[in-house]
């Protein structure tokens, strides 16, 4: 067996040792986090496993259609009084993606970390870390066989999601043959890719186009046109009445400019905390550089949060952006 097959195995009898676990993914969860960890939460339901899966925050309602989302806590919302000595972490980086999540785990708890991002630092007492996967619920599948699962519907439908998502619907470079093979897979499973993109990747709110109205007018050129960026205030959100999760996929626009190498969001999310977004295109790895900023990620896509006013977020990036490009932000 080789390393790789090791920690599956391992991840698989994570889940067959305990009887009660606690199942988290990461902070302002996307739809692999959310489908990774309903899969997850699905595999201990055919194991015979009790658990609690559970979020820092709210669960985008998007992913409505994923089977067992009326079982998400959100811990903000809905105070739990237990503490757990089994935790299932998925599609998280480093600890504190886990958020608040984390004053539930009980002092020791075993913690199984399964992830995908080339900046995860082990944070589990068991990792099943694969950086070549495009989503974690591509690992999930691995898991779901070596742990004896049948693959149904509902646990193809999750585990497609995270797929979908992570690859910005089969587009991105992570999109690899085992990628398609296993999505092929899941479509024979009942899977339906059509309702499935709709609802994940067509489908927007108004308050999105309100939110993308004003970030445009932001759009600004930077580093001889090499870094496009983006910035949505605490203000614009209040102003035009949308949420946070309204402002998804807008570093995208920076990012497709062509010519463009790097494209930035600074997003304040809430007054005085900006989410850092970056997406690159070839020269440029984000995922060094949203580390060097305290957060993490991929290659082409990596994110971080920073406090503070939104100019001094914004001279911050620059600073580690400029060595990264190779010119000054005004040059
Ligand atoms: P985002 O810009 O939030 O869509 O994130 C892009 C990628 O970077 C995703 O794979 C995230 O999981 C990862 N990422 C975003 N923020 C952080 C962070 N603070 N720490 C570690 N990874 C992050
Ligand atoms: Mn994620
Ligand atoms: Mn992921």
């Amino acid at each position: 067996m080789n390393p790789n097959q090791v920690a599956v195995q391992e991840a698989a009898r994570f889940m067959q040792e305990h009887d009660r676990f606690l199942v988290l993914s990461h902070v302002s969860p996307d739809g692999d986090a959310t489908g990774s960890a309903l899969g997850v939460v699905l595999m201990l339901e055919q194991l015979g496993k009790e658990y609690v899966v559970v979020n820092e925050g709210e669960t985008p309602i998007k992913f409505n259609f994923l089977p067992r989302f009326d079982r998400l806590y959100n811990l903000r919302k809905q105070p739990l009084n237990e503490t757990f000595g089994a935790v299932i972490a998925v599609d998280c980086a480093d600890e504190s993606r886990m958020g608040d999540v984390r004053s539930l785990f009980a002092s020791g708890a075993a913690l199984l970390n399964i992830d995908h991002h080339p900046t995860n630092d082990h944070f589990g007492t068991v990792n099943l870390i694969r950086p070549d996967a495009a989503a974690t619920a591509e690992i999930l599948f691995d898991v779901a066989e070596a742990a004896g699962v049948s693959f149904d519907e509902e646990l193809a439908l999750c585990i497609y999601t995270g797929l979908l998502t992570d690859t910005g619907g089969f587009r991105y470079s992570n999109t690899s043959p085992r990628v398609m093979e296993i999505a092929a897979q899941l479509l024979g499973y009942g899977v339906k890719p059509g309702d499935v993109a709709e609802r994940c990747l067509e489908e927007i709110t108004f308050a999105h186009v309100k939110v993308l109205r004003r970030a445009l007018q932001t759009l600004q050129l930077s580093h001889q046109n090499l870094v496009a960026s983006i910035t949505v205030s605490a203000a614009d959100f209040a102003e035009v009445g949308a949420e946070r999760e309204d402002a998804g996929g807008l570093v995208n626009y920076c990012r497709n400019i062509e010519g463009v190498e790097v494209g930035v969001s600074f997003v304040e999310a809430e007054p005085g905390v900006v989410k850092v977004s970056m997406r690159a295109r070839d020269r440029v790895d984000v995922a060094v550089i949203a580390k060097q900023l305290g957060g993490g990620g991929h290659a082409k896509a990596a994110g971080c949060t920073i406090k503070g006013l939104l100019s001094e977020v914004q001279k911050k990036v620059w600073t580690v952006l400029d060595d990264a490009v190779g010119v000054k932000f005004d040059e």
